[in-house]
């Protein structure tokens, strides 16, 4: 619940010191690999198996939907832009 709640703030997932493990905290992961250039379908997928992998990834993605200005770009809770997009317009 502590986790949740912290994530419920405006300060982002990848930012937050959390506990367990997060790939986008991991000191020896490129911050930058969850910001695949946007046809790159490897990077990507890349990105994505790490969220997959992360032990705050449904949390992640909760954030990222309910703040789509800070989330235009990049993978959070193992998903891209567009598929946010869609479950936010599944939310209204
Ligand atoms: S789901 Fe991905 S972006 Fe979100 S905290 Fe985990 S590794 Fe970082």
């Amino acid at each position: 619940m502590e986790r949740l709640s912290r994530v419920k703030s405006t300060k982002s997932p990848r930012r937050l010191k959390i506990s367990g493990t997060a790939p986008c905290q991991d000191p020896d992961v490129d911050p930058e690999v969850f910001f695949p250039a946007g046809k790159d379908v490897v990077a990507r997928a890349l990105a994505v198996s790490l969220c997959r992998g992360c032990d705050m990834v449904d949390e992640c993605l909760s954030w990222a939907l309910d703040n789509p200005s800070l989330t235009q770009l990049g993978i959070w809770g193992a998903t891209t832009p567009s598929q946010r997009k869609s479950l936010r317009s599944l939310r209204e």
